[in-house]
Parts: C-alpha cells; structure tokens; sequence
C-alpha cells in the first residue's frame, strides 16, 4: 500500500495503511491537474504526494485547482501542505464547512446534543472536548495549520434532478468538473463529475457508515441520493470513492450501472429504517438500543475510541431519531436521567 495507482483519466495516491481513517488523494490528469482530497499528514503524506507527481510527470505548479470534498480531518487535515507544494492552485470547499475546514479540531456543533442523547454528562462531555483534539494530534501525529480557501460552492440543494447547466462549474485545461453538492454525510459535502464521465463521490457512497447527527441529515441524504440516481447514464462511467476497499477488485472505483443498484438499495434501507424505527418504539429504548436493533452487526467501537467519539452507526441511529422527533413520529422521554425514545 502507500502507492499511486494510474487508473487512466486520474491517479489515486493511497494510504499505506488504515483506508478506513484516511483518504486517498485523486489527481485528474490533464494540462492543468485537479487535485481531491488532501488525506491526512501521514496518509497517504506529502512525500508520496510529491514522488507521484515526479514518476508522472506533473509539475506542482502546472496544478490549478484543490478541491476539499467536505471537512473531516481524513480528506482536509493535510490541505496545508498540499497547497503549499502546489502554490498556484486555488483551493475550493463547501461553504458550509468552510469554517471547519479552517479549524480542524474545532467542536461540531450537534456534538452536545449527542452527548445529551448518548447519557454523557455535562462534566464529561466538556473533558472529552478538551481531549478530542488532543488524541487526534497524536493519532494524526500533526498539528493544525489554517490552510487557505479560495472559493467556496453553495449548497442551495433541493430535490429536482440534476441538470448540468444549473450546477457549477470550471474548466481546468481539457477538463470540465461539475460540482455536485452532496449534503449528508457531511452538511457540506461535494461531489466532483468529470467531463471523462468519471464521478468522485467523495464519502457520499453506497451504505457509507457515517451520518452528520444532525434532524436535516437523512432528509439531505435522501435528496443527494435521490439527484445522484437522477445524473444521465451517458455522463457517468464510473464511481470512484475516497476510501478504497481491498476486498474489491477494484478498489476504489465502480462501475456507473453496479454502483447505481448499490444507491438504489441504500435508499431503500434508508427508507425501511425510517417505517421501523417508530414501530419497534412501543417501549421505550435508548439511542444504543435502537442501534442495536437496526444494525445487528454493527462492530463495537473500541472502548478506547468510545471515550472520545461515538460510533458511526450511533451517528445514524441519532440522525433517525432526530428526524423522526422533527416528523412528530417519535418523542423523548427522559426516565431516572436517562433519555428513552418512544412512538407518539
Ligand atoms: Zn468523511
């Protein structure tokens, strides 16, 4: 691992370990190269970043656009140096999470309503915000820089299908990029189509593990599912996501018409989870419980990883019951200081 893989119209450069925890970094190819991504300090790292971009031939300054697909450390913690190698691109986030991407281990704003769902305490919870960014440093094995943003995509994004002409747009060299806004994994994430017909989906993939624990999440994953199903088959070729999977032959990229089925499903688990959970509500269960119930298989988190953030099923589990409080389908209820959730 840790190389760079030419898949022809872009290279991914890979981590050398752990895809979970970090990101590749994508290079679409062409006369003036388009970065995604930035992966973390030591992953995939500038070293690897700058050696492939020698083996191929790519002058560093020859690079006109960074684009920083949405705010977690994985994809933006290193953005600082990559600018710094490729000093004439100009960098491009979401709006929404531009502050986040400037402040790496800033606090998310939906953290304190997690911990209220999950029964950490006050006390605790301001510990663990004081020591999150702290073991994330050390894990990352960096401290933060603010990097510089230059331009920033709206995400004004409703349900309507995707029309080419109405997203935005630019043009670097041969290539045209379409942004695609894809809220939900993150509020500000983005999706990136290329005029190769290549669609970098960022996180915004089939059964990705992780939701923003917010009441607008699952609503925004719907709709970002829902236009992503809507893009024209002539337009995309194929998916490529930003963490690869060894266990598929082709890591990180999928074809259009495998990867289309694999959303469809996606959204019907999404949507079933939605019918069930004020079902299995006629008793009062916790947060954890009903993530239990709705993902059997869900892998316990390390005790050591569960002092400082929460698993990525509770995000779903959170974002579920938030949006099914917000819907009026579901309520609170607190019982001997604990929160249960309870069909109304
Ligand atoms: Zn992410």
């Amino acid at each position: 691992m840790g190389i760079a893989v030419d898949y022809g119209d872009f290279i991914i450069i890979r981590p050398k370990q752990n895809y979970r925890m970090n990101s590749n970094i994508t290079i679409i190819k062409g006369k003036n190269p388009i970065v995604i991504d930035s992966g973390t300090p030591r992953n995939p790292g500038i070293r690897l970043f700058k050696k492939t971009l020698s083996d191929y031939h790519i002058n560093p300054l020859s690079i006109k656009y960074i684009i920083i697909t949405h705010e977690h450390q994985d994809h933006a913690l290193n953005l600082f140096k990559i600018q710094r190698a490729c000093k004439n691109a100009k960098v491009i986030c979401n709006l929404n999470v531009l502050h986040k991407v400037q402040h790496q281990f800033s606090q998310y704003k939906g953290d304190d309503e997690t911990y209220k769902l999950m029964g950490i305490s006050k006390m605790k919870s301001f510990v663990i915000n004081i020591i999150f960014p702290l073991f994330f440093m050390i894990f990352y094995q960096t401290i933060p820089i603010y990097p510089r943003i230059d331009y920033c995509i709206s995400n004004n994004i409703k349900y309507s299908g995707l029309h080419l002409e109405k997203l935005t747009s630019i043009k670097s060299g041969d290539v045209k990029i379409w942004f695609i806004p894809t809220p939900g994994h993150s509020n500000g994430h983005l999706s990136v189509l290329d005029s190769n017909g290549n669609l970098y989906l960022g996180d915004i993939v089939p059964s990705t593990p992780w939701i923003e624990p917010s009441a607008e999440a699952l609503n925004d994953m719907i709709i970002s599912i829902k236009n992503i199903l809507t893009l024209d088959d002539k337009l995309v070729k194929l998916t490529v996501r930003a963490h690869g999977d060894f266990r598929k032959k082709r890591w990180e990229i999928t074809d259009w018409n495998v990867e289309k089925v694999k959303f469809k499903l996606f959204l019907e688990k999404i949507l079933s989870s939605l019918e069930k959970i004020p079902q299995i509500l006629k008793i009062p269960l916790t947060t954890q419980e009903i993530t239990g119930i709705i993902f059997p298989r869900s892998l316990k988190y390390s005790s050591l990883m569960s002092l400082f953030t929460f698993s990525p099923s509770i995000s779903w589990s959170i974002a579920y019951c938030l949006k099914l409080e917000k819907d009026g389908k579901i309520q609170r209820k607190t019982i001997k200081n604990k929160i249960y959730w309870l069909k109304t």
